[in-house]
């Protein structure tokens, strides 16, 4: 009667070995393939150059996010709008939506990140460098690239509420407290306020300069105050993950992409490290930042995303 037991007892521990030893795998090669999926847009977009408004690195980014929604989301939706950037001069700009369904409906949540770079590097001392467009490899470049990779992850992996990932214009256009900063947030958030309110986002999600190699995000002070819950989701899963970067303090108050739909109303969210001494500088390359660092960010965001799964729980929105 003994053998069989042991038999038993060993075909289960087996079992649960390959159980193991697969799901370690699988986690591996997930982090490996979408690691590399983010950092290879990262790239692309450096390589395009500055992407201020106007440039030729901004078109070809936008020609990039088209070529992705047209690959991936069910729904690209690009909408236009006019900017008076000085007396004489009026800027297009554009917010590019791509649109994944979900599996149980429901209000959509927007993942959104700015896709516009600085077209001049204010934190520059010498003139010569001050007056150029920057780079931004993590400010407007890691935020587009994870929400790149979002748009590979959603539709090999849909999840039970729509996402709709939102690349802003017109961030960082202009000089601080001229009004030409968030400009394609602001023009999002208040076209909102022209629609019925039962289609407005469950939640907005910015990610802004997550690209640091020294990684650090702190809880900022709109995202808590409007989004309260949302963050203690997000912290608890980075918690969970055992992904180090997320600290639980507060720190900065940020005018960043949330904060016109904070003001709205909707509950809205940055995660931003804004303890990166390369901001608004002319180096802020591709070499401070880190395929790590993004893929944390990215894997904490879809475990978030994922837990919002029943719409019913969340009274029906
Ligand atoms: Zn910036």
């Amino acid at each position: 009667m003994k053998r069989p037991l042991f038999k038993n007892l060993s075909i289960l521990i087996l079992g649960i070995c390959l159980v193991v030893i697969k799901t370690d795998t699988s986690e591996a090669i997930y982090e490996e393939k979408y690691s590399q999926i983010i950092w290879s847009y990262l790239e692309e977009l450096c390589e395009l150059g500055p992407r201020n408004p106007g440039s030729k690195g901004y078109l070809r980014t936008i020609e990039l996010i088209r070529r992705v929604g047209e690959k991936y989301s069910n729904r690209i939706v690009e909408k236009p709008f006019w900017v008076q950037v000085s007396e004489n001069e009026k800027v297009r700009m554009v917010n590019l939506e791509l649109q994944f369904a979900g599996t149980e409906g429901g209000a959509p949540i927007i993942i959104g990140s700015h896709f516009d770079t600085r077209p001049f590097a204010d934190r520059e001392i010498e003139l010569e460098k001050k007056n150029r467009p920057i780079l931004g490899a993590n400010d407007g470049g890691s935020g587009t690239a994870v929400l790149l990779g979002l748009a590979h992850f959603l539709f090999q992996h849909p999840v039970a509420r729509p996402i709709h990932l939102v690349f802003f214009d017109g961030e960082d256009y202009g000089a601080r407290d001229s009004g030409l900063n968030l400009l394609g947030s602001t023009h999002y958030a208040q076209s909102l306020l022209k629609t019925d309110r039962r289609s407005w986002p469950y939640w907005v999600l910015i990610l802004d300069m997550i690209g640091d190699k020294d990684l650090q995000i702190f809880k900022e002070t709109y995202s808590l105050k409007g989004s309260d819950r949302f963050l203690d989701q997000i912290y608890s899963i980075a918690e969970k993950q055992k992904v180090s970067s997320f600290k639980p303090q507060s720190k900065f108050t940020i005018l960043d992409d949330h904060y016109p739909f904070y003001k709205i109303g909707i509950p809205a969210t940055v995660l931003i490290d804004f303890d990166y001494p390369y901001w608004h500088t002319q180096e802020d390359t591709l070499d401070k930042c880190s395929p790590e660092s993004m893929f944390s960010v990215f894997s904490v965001v879809i475990e978030t995303i994922n837990s919002f799964k029943s719409v019913l729980v969340n009274g029906g929105k």
